[in-house]
């Protein structure tokens, strides 16, 4: 059955309130499905879409981490309905919501960089929401044997991670510096791990740093001076990776580097950060945005998750906490992912 209406947490105006509020449900159209919600975590890039001056359309569902199940079905291909999804298939839903298909990002497995793309919680309505109807294309199939609240997280935390870990191409044994140890900072340093690399973890909060160590990273740094430490400590990292927004990060990440290094900006922020040129060219540094990753990557975070690999730190909590758990977010009181259980 399709209710008329779900609770969903939802972003009243540009730089506006969040507040959990009635939204109506559309009947799923061709090619999309409803989704009945299990679990949606709560990322950083929720209150980056609320911090920014312009909206594509609100109000808007926020939530781009979610885990559910396929509750009706549209019209679309195939026997079992839209693109092969049946009523009762557990899926999951990231920041990617379409893509056109056809660009030549979409052509060679990296639709992540469609300059036609609609994302989840920001384009279009998001997952934070008891029910969602999402178009199938971009919809991941999720394993029965994750609880819902364990995956969710890793549909953006723990895919942006593994994307960026990948992106930054090391070799077993060589050494990555990982700033920010939030959501994805936390699941990074077990990729890291598993991945043979040699893991140094930096944030600002102690309590971050004690979780990063108790999942095994080698060094962990007050973020202050952490770029001159690794130097002196390790010769410097082959890579960094920025998990935030913040340019302290940015620059310490790219003090951290050894010669021939990458920095791999992966957090999203409208700050800016002005390039050392001359550090840049005389020591070969290579620095690249990351962007999610590819749906193989995302099919092994959660193929590592049941093997044990990657397993967020959750706090669990019910939507109408969503508008406090945001505020706790910005204030960086959040160890791990807090995730909304429907
Ligand atoms: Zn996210
Ligand atoms: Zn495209």
């Amino acid at each position: 059955m399709i209710p008329s209406h779900t609770t969903a947490a939802v972003l009243t105006a540009p730089r506006g309130t969040i507040a959990v509020a009635s939204v109506p449900v559309a009947e799923p159209g061709a090619g999309e499905v409803l989704v009945r919600m299990e679990a949606c975590g709560l990322c950083h890039s929720d209150l980056f879409v609320a911090s920014l001056e312009k909206l594509p359309r609100v109000p808007l569902t926020l939530g781009h981490e979610g885990i559910g199940r396929v509750e009706a079905v549209g019209d679309g291909e195939g026997a079992a309905g839209v693109h092969g999804f049946a009523v009762g298939d557990r899926v999951g839903i990231t920041f990617l919501a379409s893509t056109c298909g056809a660009c030549e990002f979409c052509l060679t497995g990296r639709e992540r960089f469609c300059p036609r793309q609609l994302n989840f919680g920001y384009t279009v309505d998001g997952a934070l929401a008891a029910y969602a109807v999402v178009p199938a294309p971009l919809l991941f199939r999720v394993p029965d044997a994750l609880p819902a609240a364990d995956a969710a997280p890793l549909c953006c935390a723990g895919w942006t991670a593994y994307g960026a870990l990948r992106e930054a191409g090391l070799r077993p044994g060589q050494s990555v510096a990982l700033f920010g140890m939030g959501g994805l900072g936390h699941l990074a340093i077990q990729y890291a791990r598993h991945l043979g690399l040699r893991v140094a973890a930096v944030d600002l909060s102690e309590s971050k740093l004690e979780m990063a160590r108790s999942l095994g990273a080698d060094l962990a740094l007050s973020a202050e001076n952490a770029g001159r430490t690794l130097q002196k400590q390790w010769g410097g990292a082959d890579a960094a990776i920025v998990l935030t927004g913040s340019p302290v990060a940015i620059q310490e990440a790219f003090r951290s580097l050894k010669r021939t290094g990458t920095l791999i900006t992966s957090g999203l922020s409208t700050n800016q950060y002005e390039l050392p040129i001359v550090d840049t060219v005389l020591k070969g540094i290579s620095i690249r945005g990351s962007y999610l990753g590819t749906r193989a990557d995302l099919e092994e975070v959660f193929r590592l998750a049941q093997s044990g690999v990657g397993r967020a730190h959750i706090e669990t909590h019910a939507l109408d906490q969503a508008p406090e758990l945001f505020e706790k977010m910005r204030r960086g009181e959040i160890l791990g992912r807090a995730v909304v259980l429907f």
